[in-house]
């Protein structure tokens, strides 16, 4: 197929293809889905090898957002029963945090509901970071707090944090439909704070919200010129008591095509499957793998994941490696122009990345192995309603709870 070819040689050269050949992946039928896989498989073991790197969320403070983004289950309104308690202090998140380190997760994502973080918040980050990395300093610390003002993104970098989250979500043109409480121009800017700051970006998007193809690609390119380091792929989690609870759009062949365009639009960029993973990819979780080299480990912010083993038994049985703590995560060329303040290597125009995290990871859930699947005709049908809620477990141990946490 000449735009696999075409793909490939421009992937394993660092190149980036034009709008119409990233449209032409999510094209593709499903006789060509293996093609697809394969060829993205190779511009990912040329970056990344085998390696996966694993990622753990810990929910510093969940529920209560007076912001309205309608993929979200701790949006302003939400119906959805999800566990509601304010900042954990510095020992129960180094507690939480040390769940996921001793489960393979070589980064913590420390995440907080809300528009923002005020500087006395800044201050619990700034000691919850502390207490993580005094028991461990290799671990490397990702802090999203949604929109920053200014010099909070110094403040953080000061205190330890490696990296900054806050998802672009969909594209520029879709923003007003999904988020009417702040811009897509207000994320851009948190991102280039971020950056501006030394933090490494991750920014990200969300399929399924009923986005266009050309949005897909749009955020993509986006994230690709705003030079994010890592960009987390979430597939809507239709949480039930939130306005996108029945748009149940994705189907596993979907979810691998989207995946498959990222990987070629940001061929040497760490591409991290987030929530949504299990609900939507289901048992062809495996071939993600083949294209991501990243994951989160165990349970998402506001919804469960499958047990932390399964992930890990995953991996092995799908012939990866879990990515040490000594190993580097971006190929050397992309590490250096991190380290000098330029993460995107283009001299210029980075920033901003990341959503905010109940999106990227807090609308995660989990499958129930015995349920029907969701995404298709079928499973639409046995929705009748709608609603998938036998899909989506909202978490119920770990971080604000007395149970231990799933990693
Ligand atoms: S994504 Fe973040 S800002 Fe938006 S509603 Fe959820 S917690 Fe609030």
């Amino acid at each position: 197929m000449d735009l696999l070819d075409t793909l490939t040689a421009k992937g394993l050269r660092g190149d980036v293809p034009t709008r119409e050949e990233a449209l032409a992946v999510l094209a593709t039928t499903d006789d060509e889905l293996l093609d697809v896989v394969a060829a993205a498989g190779r511009v990912r073991r040329q970056w990344f090898g085998r390696r996966v790197k694993l990622n753990y969320l810990v929910n510093l403070k969940s529920g209560l957002c007076p912001e309205d983004c309608s993929y979200c289950s701790q949006r302003l309104g939400s119906k959805a029963e999800i566990l509601k308690y304010t900042w954990l202090k510095p020992d129960q998140a180094a507690d939480a945090a040390r769940a996921g380190v001793s489960g393979g997760a070589k980064r913590v994502c420390l995440v907080a509901s809300g528009r923002g973080p005020t500087d006395r918040d800044i201050d619990r980050v700034t000691d919850t970071i502390a207490a993580i990395k005094d028991a461990d300093p290799a671990v490397e610390i990702c802090a999203c707090l949604g929109l920053l003002s200014d010099n909070q993104a110094e403040r953080l970098k000061a205190a330890g944090a490696d990296a900054y989250n806050h998802n672009l979500n969909t594209s520029e043109g879709t923003y007003g439909g999904i988020t009417t409480t702040h811009t897509y121009a207000d994320r851009v800017d948190t991102v280039q704070k971020a950056h501006g700051a030394g933090l490494s970006a991750c920014s990200g998007l969300i399929a399924g919200m009923g986005e266009t193809d050309e949005d897909l690609v749009d955020v993509v390119f986006a994230l690709r010129e705003l030079g994010s380091d890592s960009v987390p792929v979430n597939f809507l989690i239709p949480f039930e008591g939130t306005p996108l609870a029945k748009e149940w759009n994705l189907t596993p062949q979907r979810c691998l095509r989207i995946l498959a365009m990222v990987r070629f639009v940001c061929p040497d960029v760490e591409v991290r499957i987030a929530g949504g993973r299990e609900v939507h990819l289901r048992s062809m979780q495996p071939l993600g793998l083949h294209i991501a080299n990243s994951i989160f480990l165990g349970d998402y912010l506001t919804s469960e994941g499958q047990a932390g083993q399964a992930d890990l038994d995953m991996i092995k049985d799908a012939g990866f490696e879990v990515e040490g703590a000594g190993e580097a995560t971006l190929p050397r060329h992309r590490s250096d122009v991190a380290a000098a303040g330029d993460s995107c290597g283009t001299g210029g125009g980075c920033g901003p990345c990341g959503g905010h995290g109940a999106a990227t990871t807090g609308c995660g859930g989990t499958v129930d192995e015995a349920a029907e699947p969701a995404g298709t005709e079928e499973a639409a049908e046995a929705a009748g309603d709608g609603l998938r809620s036998d899909l989506v477990r909202v978490r119920r141990r770990g971080a604000g709870t007395e149970l231990a946490p799933n990693a």
